[in-house]
């Protein structure tokens, strides 16, 4: 005798293969049919009992009076929501005839958390019913006939056997117990064997095959159940199940398991500890080398002006010419502040700075000095902490020229190899001459975390603290030293034991960046197949060429700003043209995402007048100087417009603060478009760096083709900040639980209007960070060129369902402090 299933809701019905979701789009639970929901109550789809009814109120089962069972899963993951949304209108046990109400749920507000509406209804004994008929891809109404179901034949069942029974209990460790997912999974497992197996919690006795009995056994996190399997293979399901229930199934560790290994990783530092800010990510250890300045002596007075200028002049040609020939023999960002040392070496003021003191009877090298502190102060009087560290630029080419001039060593290049540099503070050319040498890591007492030399570590893989003050003299030449540069902390003589641990640590991040990079050109996804793009930040078509090397999938940031700094006049439209068209190219075909010129604040250009302003940080900034330049917008715009192909560069607003700048800008990419007769549509995105921009993402979304957020400077703006001030950089952390609840926030609002969300911002560079922002829901992480590969692995590794478990934790912490334990606990929990 058939069996007719109307359906609980009324949506549109579709087939299982449409739910994004493998354990149903592969039918681990059962077969059966999928709604989208128009309707917010979920009825009765026959008469019968009501056999379970999850906790979170998310999915409920019936049995029907022949045997039938059918589960009703109210959209994805939704496990998640604890209950939110969901008002049960029965309770387990209770009968209930067809078109009865059972759960009720807040339509909009699950849309919005749930990574799907989409709800699975399954019959989950398939051993005893099959499905016989079904509505698919029309719109139904509750109560309207969904499935029919026939009866299958008692002898084509699965044979049973009366042979000796094996049993054994396991701990669950799954945080919210054996809910749908679990259970399909144990099903499959199930199945895979010819024995009964059966799971007892307490008095309850459920079927492995069973969805249904499952659920019904009511478990939770570190609940004791036994499994009995009987039949010939008897052991061998046993082993398989027990094996399957000892792990999360990729769940995650439950909050409170975490919790407590977070709490106990933000344990105070013991004695011969020192914290210090991460300038460098990684891992090292090696004795500890103190890095001594030697002080370069000059007279007050010179020889005659004649002879001092040329003094003067063959030291400079002396100093350029080794600059030069470091940077022939560097490349990337060594290169680079190599190519800045050239053109302060060559400044006409502080020639005209040391002329001027020659004149007046001084020496070439105090002459030298003066004009060098003469911009040293200069630069001081600016209040600018961003341009205060690269006073250490100013101090480097000070020292090499007097070097030169005097034939004093600078010093500082024969350390010995696989040391750890102890110094106050590392001058950009120290850094190279010791990096020569090979050193395992640096400490220093000073320093900034966006400070050239910083900049240089972390292009060079060497792990470096900075700012960790004057307990680090405390330490002799020669102790043996772990540099954490993922925790903040140095450990002084460690134990045995703590050196095993750090060894077994390095160990793993060998093998893990091997891994990561023989998969680098593989496309990225989670573990439960959420496609996750990694992309790189770039600024010049050398970087596109190393990102694409890396395996990005494209470039969610040009850094376009690079092509107008330390220049006199802005490029022209076709220099900014053939700049764009080689990174298009190098990045043949991948999507790229150009940002109009960020120009103010931290990255002044001569030519573009800004009156002095007092916050320059809050001033006139991103698309609020561009707004007020037109023609440089303009001809940038045309620029980017030029590229071929056509819509494979789309254009990025950075520091949108309110809707209007958006409209204002796409207005003139469409007059432009028209102008230029292309017809391919271009897409228009903005960057989330303020808060304004944050909390007003659903507004934005409505118009912006995607949305990125700027970490550096939403961090800066939600703390307020200075992201460049040394005094406040310990504060300044991503991390923050204010920051990740504005990009929470941000995907939410979003991703409810269907647009997606990336990361640009430093954050997506640090891999303590990924899982939480994969949770939070950005689908987009644009991180530097070399972390690409170790991105793509460290997302490969998450599932979506783990990621937000933990998002949601990171959310509820304290601290920034208290997020980095969280992280570092939940990295733990993957080695
Ligand atoms: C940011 O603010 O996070 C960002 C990516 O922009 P920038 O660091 O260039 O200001
Ligand atoms: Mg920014």
């Amino acid at each position: 005798m058939s069996l007719i299933i109307t359906s609980p809701l009324r949506g549109w019905a579709t087939t299982l293969d449409s739910v994004p979701d493998p354990v149903f789009a592969q039918r681990m639970m059962g077969d059966g049919v999928a709604i989208q929901p128009l309707g917010d109550t979920v009825v009765a789809p026959f008469d019968g009992e009501v056999v379970t009814l999850h906790d979170a109120g998310h999915a409920i089962s019936l049995r029907s009076a022949e045997g039938a069972e059918v589960l009703i899963h109210i959209g994805l993951d939704t496990v998640m929501l604890k209950g939110e949304g969901f008002t049960p209108l029965i309770a387990m046990g209770d009968k209930v005839s067809r078109g009865d109400p059972l759960i009720r749920f807040d339509l909009d507000a699950v849309a919005l958390a749930a990574t799907s509406l989409i709800t699975p209804v399954i019959v989950t004994n398939a051993e005893a019913f099959a499905i016989s008929r079904r509505t698919v891809d029309c719109a139904i109404g509750a109560c309207e006939a969904l499935m029919t179901l026939v009866p299958v034949q008692a002898e084509a069942r699965r044979r049973s056997d009366d042979g000796t029974v094996v049993e054994q209990a396991v701990t669950l460790s799954l945080p919210h117990g054996i809910h749908a997912r679990p259970a399909a999974r144990i099903g499959e497992t199930a199945r895979r064997f010819e024995a009964d197996v059966h799971l007892l919690n307490g008095d309850k006795r459920g079927d492995a095959r069973s969805t249904v009995a499952l659920l019904a056994l009511g478990t939770g996190f570190g609940d004791e159940v036994v499994v009995q399997a009987r039949g010939d293979d008897a052991e061998a399901a046993l082993a398989a199940i027990v094996a399957l229930l000892a792990t999360d199934m990729g769940e995650g560790k439950p909050a409170a398991a975490v919790t407590a290994a977070a709490t106990a990783a933000a344990e105070p530092l013991r004695v011969g500890q020192i914290g210090g800010i991460i300038a460098s990510r990684g891992l090292a250890m090696g004795p500890a080398v103190r890095l001594r300045q030697t002080e370069i002596a000059v007279a007050r007075d010179g020889a005659s002006a004649a002879e001092e200028r040329t003094a003067l002049l063959a030291a400079r040609t002396a100093a350029r010419a080794q600059i030069a020939a470091r940077a022939d023999s560097a490349d990337g960002n060594v290169a680079a502040v190599m190519q800045a040392h050239l053109a302060l070496i060559d400044d006409p003021e502080l020639l005209a700075g040391a002329e001027r003191r020659i004149a007046e009877g001084r020496s070439a090298g105090f002459a030298w000095r003066g004009a060098i502190h003469d911009q040293i102060d200069a630069i001081r009087a600016t209040g600018n902490a961003h341009l205060i560290e690269r006073i250490d630029d100013l101090i480097d080419i000070e020292r090499q020229l007097l070097s030169a001039l005097t034939g004093t060593p600078l010093g500082g290049d024969a350390l010995p190899p696989g040391a750890i540099i102890i110094a106050d503070d590392l001058l950009p050319s120290q850094f190279v001459a010791l990096a020569a040498g090979r050193p395992a890591g640096i400490a220093l007492l000073h320093g900034g975390p966006t400070s050239h030399v910083a900049i240089l570590c972390a292009g060079m893989c060497l792990p470096a603290l900075v700012a960790m003050g004057d307990a680090l003299n405390e330490i002799a030449d020669g102790t043996p030293l772990l540099l954490d540069a993922e925790a903040g902390l140095v450990t002084a003589s460690p134990t045995p034991g703590e050196v095993d641990a750090f060894a077994a640590r390095l160990a793993q991040r060998d093998a893990r960046r091997e891994a990561a990079k023989a998969a680098a050109k593989n496309a990225c996804q989670t573990a439960d197949g959420t496609r996750i793009e990694i992309f790189a930040n770039i600024g010049t078509v050398e970087d596109a060429v190393l990102a694409a090397e890396q395996g990005a999938e494209g470039s969610g940031l040009v850094r376009s700003e690079f092509l107008f700094l330390d220049r006199d006049t802005a490029p022209s439209e076709d220099e900014q043209h053939a700049a764009y068209q080689g990174i298009a190219d190098a990045l043949a075909g991948m999507p790229v995402i150009i940002r109009l010129l960020d120009i103010g604040g931290d990255k002044p250009a001569a030519y573009i007048p800004i009156a002095h302003e007092e916050n320059p940080a809050l001033g006139q900034r991103g698309i609020r100087v561009a707004l007020a330049q037109p023609d440089l917008l303009e001809t940038q715009l045309r620029a980017i417009l030029r590229v071929e192909p056509a819509g494979q560069c789309k254009i990025m607003i950075p520091m949108v603060a309110s809707l209007d700048e958006l409209r204002h800008v796409r207005a003139i990419v469409e007059r432009l478009r028209g102008e230029m007769g292309i017809t391919t549509p271009v897409e228009v995105g903005v960057m989330v760096e303020t808060p304004a921009a944050a909390m007003t993402a659903d507004l934005l979304a409505v118009e912006a083709d995607f949305l990125s957020i700027g970490t550096n400077d939403l961090t800066q703006y939600v703390l307020a900040m200075d992201r460049g001030n040394p005094a406040v950089a310990a504060g300044v952390d991503a991390m923050h639980p204010a920051v990740l609840r504005m990009i929470g926030e941000t995907c939410r609002l979003a991703t409810a209007r269907g647009r997606w969300v990336g990361v640009c911002g430093g954050l997506a560079s640090d891999p303590a960070a990924l899982p939480i922002l994969v949770g939070l829901g950005a689908t987009e992480l644009s991180a530097v060129p070399g972390f690409v590969a170790e991105a793509k692995q460290i997302v490969r590794g998450l599932t979506l369902i783990e990621a937000r478990a933990h998002a949601e934790l990171a959310l509820q912490c304290k601290s920034a402090a208290e997020v980095r334990a969280l992280a570092r606990a939940f990295e733990e929990t993957r080695r």
